[in-house]
Order: structure tokens, then C-alpha cells, then sequence
């Protein structure tokens, strides 16, 4: 959370300080604006993460300014408030803050209130984060997807074993990357496999027969003569 921009919205000078002093010693950076219509254009320019707002400033109040930003960034608005009957308005949609303070209100108040807003905001963006990057490898005619371990190829499922598919990702992982037998073995059957690297030509016919139309001819997989073998089809 140090080093994230704060903007603070307050026309009283001593408050204003205040504010500033214990935000900058949690190791925030702190800008400030004195009146509305300076906050909107500190706001547009600095991206601050959160915005400590004040109700009562001059000319334009903060209740429209926290309206006018929420209408153009999703950024978190603490708003202070001197008067309780303004409370209502201020969390209720016609404004929509994150949280509010009544005046007069402590300071460490304030620097809690503001870590749990960008906590929460943190815990949201973690959250969508945790959606796991598709690894499906799609091509014209195949989809290969690793973590249902689903190969459908000409629109219908194929069933492969558990060398075959892991033979298939290595391969169809890099199109046009030639492997070599040992690279393959090492790749599927790991470091410790004893065999001969016969075993990948075998796999390599099994996986023909299930994934070319014409096994003799293949063209998906296809052998490199002398190296190995290799891909082939256009990544979607
Ligand atoms: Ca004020």
C-alpha cells in the first residue's frame, strides 16, 4: 500500500495538514486540492487510488464532485462530513462514496478507514486475479485443453491416453518446433525413463491413427527426417 496516490479534497487548512501528515507518514503519496473544481482536475491527471473529499468546500461542493468522478473512474471516495443528516446522501446512490467520517473525527481514524477501503479494493482485484489463465492450445480442426485434458479434433472428442495427450501438448505447445526423440522422452516420460526411444515413434503412429484422416500421410504431426518430429497447424 506505500507509495499509493491519495488525493485529499479540503478548503480548512489545519485539516487539510492534518490529513496530509498522517497519510504521508503511512508512507502514501499525498495531493491535495482546496475546492471542487481543482479536485476534478487533480483527480483526472494523478489517477490517485482513493480520494478523501469533503462535503463543505467552495464553489462546487463535495457531493457533486464525488457524483462527477464516480461517473468517470472507479476510483474509492472517503468523504467527510460535518453534518449527519447528509450521511444518508452520501452512501445512497444519488452519490455513491465508499465510506464517510463525521467531522470532527481522529486521525488514525481516518488512516484506518483508508487502509481497509484500499484493502477491499485489493481483495477484489485478488479475487479476479485468481482466475486461471486459459492454457487451451486451439487450432483450425483441434483444441487441445490441458486442464480438462479434453482433445476434441474435427468437432468431436477424441480419447487419448495419458502419454499420448502429454506427447500431443508438448508438441502442438510450439507448432513448427522441431523436437527431437530425446527431447520428447524427456518431456513425457521425464528424466528417470529407462526405455528406448522407440517408444516415441510408437506413440507418435497411435497418435496418427486418432488425429490424421490419412495415418500414412500425416500432416499434423509430421517427421522430420533424421531429427524428429514437429506440429503443424495455424494457432486460432
Ligand atoms: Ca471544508
Amino acid at each position: 500500500m506505500p507509495g499509493t496516490t491519495i488525493l485529499i479534497v479540503e478548503d480548512e487548512e489545519p485539516i487539510l495538514d492534518l490529513i496530509s501528515k498522517y497519510l504521508l507518514a503511512e508512507g502514501f503519496n499525498v495531493i491535495t486540492a482546496r475546492d471542487g473544481v481543482s479536485a476534478l482536475t487533480q483527480a483526472r491527471a494523478a489517477h490517485p487510488a482513493l480520494i478523501v473529499l469533503d462535503v463543505m468546500l467552495p464553489g462546487m461542493d463535495g457531493l457533486e464532485v464525488c457524483r462527477r468522478i464516480q461517473q468517470e473512474s472507479d476510483v474509492y471516495i472517503l468523504m467527510l462530513t460535518a453534518r449527519t443528516e447528509e450521511i444518508d446522501k452520501i452512501v445512497g446512490l444519488s452519490v455513491g462514496a465508499d465510506d464517510y467520517l463525521t467531522k470532527p473525527f481522529s486521525p488514525r481514524e481516518l488512516v484506518a478507514r483508508v487502509k481497509a477501503i484500499l484493502r477491499r479494493s485489493r481483495a477484489a482485484a485478488g479475487a479476479e486475479r485468481k482466475e486461471p489463465p486459459d492454457r487451451t492450445l486451439r487450432f483450425d480442426n483441434l483444441i487441445v485443453n490441458p486442464d480438462t485434458r479434453e482433445v476434441c479434433f474435427n468437432d468431436a472428442q477424441v480419447e487419448l491416453t495419458t502419454r499420448e495427450f502429454d506427447l500431443l501438448y508438448a508438441l502442438a505447445e510450439y507448432p513448427g518446433r522441431v523436437f527431437n526423440r530425446d527431447q520428447l522422452l524427456e518431456r513425457v516420460w521425464g528424466h528417470d525413463f529407462a526405455g528406448i526411444d522407440r517408444v516415441v515413434d510408437v506413440h507418435i503412429g497411435l497418435l496418427r491413427r486418432k488425429l490424421e484422416s490419412d495415418a500414412a500421410n500425416p500432416t499434423l504431426i509430421q517427421t522430420v527426417r533424421g531429427v524428429g518430429y514437429k506440429f503443424v497447424a495455424k494457432r486460432n
